[in-house]
């Protein structure tokens, strides 16, 4: 497993880092217990790094999997907090659940521009605050905006950045793929740790996921890349790939074959952008909600390429 410093926080974090969304109750809804068996997998194997959010429900699984690890990981959280009092519950749920006084990344969840961040200031107020008491040790934004990007990185507050960037530039909310280059280049330079979210497009990359983990991990200013994974085959196939081995052709084939499936998640805001893209008639906004025909559908993953709300996965 390769390392590298997540910018100014000095942070030296693997290039896999484990996202732990999958594992929990938003999309394969193991127990704590399965879910934690595989994180301790990929940590056993050279994985020190795992990111997750208040609003993915992961603490128990992470709690568990980091077992015999606690000093060797580096946890990344993020709520969507507004305002003082709403973060400061955030982070002691996480401190308290993670059984971590110190929190190393705590994050302003999904921010979408400068505005954005205006208006989450007292909730950023607390993170300054919790920094300075020990109980996080850095901070900073998750985001799908080349705005919120640049935004952050003329804070001197915000220490990390974490953008949605990918090698179809599927979900990016306010650009092209160019764009949010850029607006990372220009965080880069300013001293910001970066690391990558989607970079398989929501499953969507993935028949092109070699090509698509390469295209970040050859830029020099991410230091790491999140990664959902749900099986122990799927962390074997990750360190694969991120260790520029070639995976085993059936190795790979099995992945690539596991059954797959579109899945909706709760913000969907019932749009229609995904009804109009299906070419197979295969998704409908019934009660404001879109809904699959898994009968119908395919697995392209073309409608997730329409979701503003990247509210459309491939899991
Ligand atoms: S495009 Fe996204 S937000 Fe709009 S209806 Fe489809 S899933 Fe929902
Ligand atoms: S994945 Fe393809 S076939 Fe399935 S609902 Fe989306 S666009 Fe339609």
């Amino acid at each position: 497993m390769e390392y590298r410093i997540l910018g100014n926080t000095g942070f030296k974090v693997s290039r896999l880092c484990f996202g732990a969304l999958t594992v929990g109750p938003l999309q394969a809804n193991l127990s704590p217990e399965e879910g934690g068996r595989v994180i301790h997998y990929a940590l056993e194997h050279g994985v020190n790094f795992i990111d997750t959010a208040q609003l993915y429900g992961t603490y128990d699984h992470i709690r568990e999997g980091i077992k015999g690890y606690e000093d060797k990981v580096i946890i990344v959280s993020k709520s969507y907090a507004v305002d003082f009092d709403e973060m400061k519950q955030a982070v002691e749920e996480a401190r308290e659940k993670l059984q971590r006084d110190v929190i190393d990344v705590f994050m302003l969840h999904e921010q979408e521009s400068g505005l954005t961040l205006k208006g989450h200031r007292r909730a950023l107020d607390y993170l300054v605050w919790a920094k300075s008491q020990g109980q996080i040790r850095a901070i900073g934004i998750s985001t799908h905006a080349t705005k919120a990007v640049h935004a952050a990185a003329l804070l001197p507050e915000i220490d990390v950045i974490h953008p949605l960037i990918n090698l179809s530039g599927i979900g990016i909310l306010d650009g092209t793929r160019e764009e949010m280059e850029e607006a990372t280049e220009f965080a880069y330079s300013l001293g910001k740790g970066l690391y990558a979210m989607k970079a398989l497009g929501g499953g969507t990359l993935i028949p092109r996921a070699k090509e698509a983990f390469n295209y970040i991990l050859e830029k020099p200013n991410f230091a790491a890349v999140a990664v959902g994974m749900r099986r122990l085959s799927e962390v074997d196939l990750n360190l694969q790939l991120f260790s520029s081995k070639i995976p085993q052709e059936d190795e790979w084939q099995k992945v690539a074959r596991e059954p797959r499936k579109i899945h909706i998640d709760f913000w969907c805001v019932g749009c229609g952008a995904c009804e109009k893209r299906c070419g197979q008639g295969a998704i409908k906004v019934i009660d404001g909600k879109a809904v699959v025909d898994h009968n119908k559908c395919i697995c392209c993953g073309y409608c997730a390429s329409v979701c503003s709300e990247f509210a459309i996965k491939v899991v």
